[in-house]
């Protein structure tokens, strides 16, 4: 069974993609969820693999090429052709015209699908959850989870023990 995005989860990923940084209470302001929702929908995006990661955007115009430095040590006869290049390859329009192919892609009743992260087999029903610290494991049956839970048992507490700390730091 795949999972459904619904409205809630469509805003919080329309709030993220103006800034992937921005904070869970940030994006509540924005889009009136509460902070928890937003929260807990981001974790769930993230632990079914959908958002697989915040990434910087970098302005690539800003950064002295081997092509630039080439043109300076060059003759000024051939310059205009490597300038076309650098001009026809703005790397802030592409990455708008990305952005809103995406935004136009996220949308309300998008069926992402689950796989078994014990089995790798798909999930076909209700998946079985397993949750610790901010992380969920999907599971296509009750076996698998268990078998997870037992292989990475060791793992498991160790991140426990971690978040439970780190949280006690946030207080
Ligand atoms: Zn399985």
């Amino acid at each position: 069974m795949p999972l459904i995005l619904d409205e809630t989860d469509v805003a919080i990923l329309k709030s993220l993609l103006e800034d992937g940084r921005k904070s869970f209470r940030q994006i509540s302001r924005d889009t009136g969820i509460t902070t928890p929702t937003v929260k807990a929908r981001y974790e769930r995006l993230v632990n079914i693999g959908f958002i697989k990661g915040v990434l910087p955007v970098f302005d690539f115009e800003k950064v002295e090429t081997q092509e630039k430095n080439f043109i300076q040590l060059r003759d000024i006869k051939d310059n205009t052709k490597i300038k076309q290049n650098i001009r026809k390859n703005p790397q802030e329009s592409v990455i708008k015209k990305e952005i809103n192919e995406i935004q136009k892609r996220i949308s309300r009743g998008l069926a992402i699908n689950m796989i078994c992260d014990f089995c790798k087999g798909p999930v076909y029903g209700k998946p079985r959850i397993l949750k610790f610290a901010d992380i969920e494991r999907f599971f296509c049956c009750t076996s698998c989870k268990s078998g997870y839970s037992e292989k990475f048992r060791g793992r498991i507490e160790s991140i426990k023990r971690k978040y439970e700390g780190k949280s006690e730091m946030d207080e």
